[in-house]
């Protein structure tokens, strides 16, 4: 069992039971063991880079470039929220579309942090459509990223929620 040293971009993916390294991304063991694999950046520590967006953390997504976004949660503190919940330093963490506090997350689904990472990746890596089975969170935000990125997506969703794609 030679232990295979192959980097993919800035992370390699290794079994914690035996500690060998595993070529393939598309894997979630090593074959030996139950153990999920776990990915090892080269950035021991994350560096935040000056992106709007979930690119910030670039050190530590499987991609090798982004995308132009500045889909990202936001934090503030609401004084009225405050007031009538009876709390003097409460924050929100909000992830959605209200530009007045600086939030531009249009599909409005904390899912375009994952939706933009995967297409980016799929555009650099893979040739093929991606196929998301979602009830409908998923498939919302997968759909605002394609069509950012003016990539084709195959979306599948239950009748009740086709509409609000
Ligand atoms: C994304 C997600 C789902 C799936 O949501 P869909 O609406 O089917 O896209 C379910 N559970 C959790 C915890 C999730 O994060
Ligand atoms: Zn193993």
């Amino acid at each position: 069992m030679g232990t295979q040293v192959l980097l993919m971009g800035s992370y390699r993916l290794r079994c914690l039971q035996c500690g060998r390294f595993v070529n393939d991304p598309y894997r979630l063991r090593c074959g030996d063991h139950t153990g999920l694999l776990r990915p090892e950046y080269a950035t021991r520590s994350l560096d935040i880079k000056k992106a709007k967006s979930v690119f910030k953390f670039y050190d530590w997504l499987p991609i090798s470039s982004t995308a132009d976004s500045n889909a990202a949660p936001v934090v503030f503190r609401n004084e009225r929220l405050n007031k009538e919940l009876g709390l003097k330093d409460m924050w929100v963490a909000f992830t959605g579309y209200y530009p007045e506090r600086g939030a531009f997350v249009r599909s409005c689904s904390f899912k375009e942090m994952e939706s933009l990472p995967t297409m980016v990746r799929i555009r650099d890596k893979r040739k093929g459509t991606i196929v998301v089975a979602s009830a409908g969170n998923t498939g919302r935000a997968f759909a605002q990223t394609s069509n950012d990125l003016g990539m084709n997506s195959v979306i599948i969703v239950p009748e009740r929620s086709a509409d609000r794609i």
